[in-house]
C-alpha cells in the first residue's frame, strides 16, 4: 500500500521522506530538530537558573563537589550559551535539511 500525504493525500513516491512532492507538507520532523529544541528548552532553563543564581540552585548544597560547584558557577553563561548554541545548530541544521528538498522536489 503506498503512503499518503496528510495534508493532501496524495500518492508519496519512496523517495519523499521529508517532504510531500506534491503539496510541500513536511512529513516528518528530524531527529535533529527535535534533540535541538530539547537542546534549546535546556538552555531556557539553564537561562533561567542563572537568572534565579546558580549558587541558590542547590549546587553548593553538599551534593556536588565544591570545587565542581564553583567551576559550574564561574562558567555559568558559558554553559547556558553553549547549550543553547547547540540546540540552535541543530535547529537550524535540520530546518536546512528539509528546506534543500524542497528545493530538489520543486525543482523535479
Ligand atoms: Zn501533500
Amino acid at each position: 500500500m503506498a503512503r499518503r500525504c496528510p495534508e493532501c493525500y496524495a500518492e508519496l513516491p519512496e523517495d519523499a521522506v521529508w517532504v510531500c512532492p506534491t503539496c510541500g507538507y513536511t512529513l516528518r520532523t528530524p531527529a535533529a530538530a527535535k534533540t535541538g529544541i530539547v537542546f534549546m528548552v535546556l538552555g531556557l532553563v539553564l537561562l533561567g537558573a542563572f537568572v534565579y543564581g546558580p549558587e541558590r540552585i542547590g549546587l553548593t548544597s553538599g551534593l556536588v563537589p565544591t570545587d565542581i560547584a564553583n567551576l559550574t558557577i564561574a562558567n555559568f553563561p558559558l554553559l547556558v550559551l553553549g547549550t543553547f548554541g547547540i540546540g540552535a545548530f541543530l535547529v537550524a541544521a535540520a530546518a536546512l535539511k528539509i528546506r534543500s528538498e524542497h528545493a530538489r522536489v520543486s525543482a523535479a
